[in-house]
């Protein structure tokens, strides 16, 4: 019988990453993020009844899990601990986060590991192309840690999973979300060269925030990297996202709205945030569904041509049907 769960008690990493913590245990989780290990805890308050979900039993998320396994590849359903991936991989929607499993930033929501990361698997490019043909894949997100240790920020890399994907998969569209490329001249515009259908990078909260949430990233940098993505590929589909609950206000919000709409930005997706262990950020509050239907109406009006807004939406959540609204929406 399926049981509900909440983030917290959801599988948070993946065999692989469990491996490289020592323990999948609880209590060793903030082993994965030793920069925060010296924090006092913040017991997260109770989750309300809307952010429960269904445990993942079916014989498709199975099925989900084993061709990933099969191709060693990490997901950021698996690694953040996304409290959709019994939906999702339901449905065979896995959401392959390359470049390893240890991102070189320590932001203060995030569950991916921090560290110093190895150097680049080779094969991992064309064994996504080969999953996401497996899975039969009408949309896929690929996402990475952020690797400011390469000279391009990964970027290349990027290009490389496009083109295998393309060669395995060539009918399906490809959505890019990736990090900040932060002092990394000229990432972007090798990452739009490979011609992604969406190009998404997430705002993730409000400027005021930025010091305490996304410590290693500036605002208006990442403004700047969606709105010169606009710039340099004019009929891309532009996407960011961002979480509620983590002492944002509604005058902030609208303000984010307003700046994502002058870096002409097309899709916004907005969720609750939650907290991953209790060395990370406190969830501020739990925003209820009634404010995300008004977050929603409030951007639809600010011109967005898409808005997800829903306590358990997520960046890549429903990203291929939301594709195609996308795309309706324009035509
Ligand atoms: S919402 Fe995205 S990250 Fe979460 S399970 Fe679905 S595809 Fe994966």
């Amino acid at each position: 019988m399926n049981r509900c769960w909440t983030l917290m008690d959801a599988p948070s990493t993946s065999d692989r990453a469990t491996a490289h913590t020592g323990t999948g245990s609880a209590a060793a989780r903030p082993y994965r993020h030793p920069e925060k290990r010296l924090r006092p805890d913040n017991p997260s308050p109770r989750k309300p009844p809307w952010i429960r979900v269904k445990a993942p039993t079916s014989k498709a998320y199975a099925e989900t899990r084993r061709i990933v396994r099969e191709h060693g590849l990490a997901t950021v359903c698996e690694e953040a601990g996304c409290p959709n991936i019994g939906e999702c991989w339901a449905q065979r929607h896995a959401t392959m986060m390359i470049m390893g499993e240890i991102c070189t930033r320590a932001c203060a929501f995030c569950n991916v590991a921090t560290g110093k990361p190895g150097a680049l698997d080779p094969s991992e490019p064309e064994n996504v192309g080969k999953a996401v043909a497996k899975l039969g894949l009408a949309h896929v997100v690929i996402t990475s840690v952020d690797r400011d240790d390469l000279e391009d920020g990964g970027a290349s890399h990027f290009v490389e999973t496009v083109g295998w994907i393309r060669a395995y998969a060539p009918a399906t569209t490809v959505e890019l979300l990736t990090p900040d490329f932060l002092r990394k001249p000229g990432a972007l515009e090798i990452v739009l060269a490979a011609k992604p259908d969406v190009f998404n990078h997430n705002l993730e909260t409000v400027p005021g925030l930025y010091g305490a949430v996304r410590p290693g990233a500036r605002y208006y940098h990442s403004v700047r990297l969606l709105e010169r993505a606009k710039e340099l590929a004019p009929g891309l589909f532009t996407k960011s996202g961002m979480m509620v609950g983590l002492g944002e206000t509604r005058e902030e919000v609208a303000q984010t709205m307003d700046d994502l709409r002058c870096a002409d930005v097309d899709f916004l997706t907005i969720g609750q945030y939650l907290q991953p262990t209790s060395k990370h950020h406190p969830v501020d509050r739990f925003v209820a569904p009634e404010e995300f239907e008004a977050y929603a109406a409030l951007a639809r009006a600010k011109g967005f041509l898409l808005v997800s807004a829903s306590p358990l939406t997520r960046s890549s959540y429903h990203a291929d049907s939301d594709f195609a609204k996308l795309k309706a929406a324009r035509g």
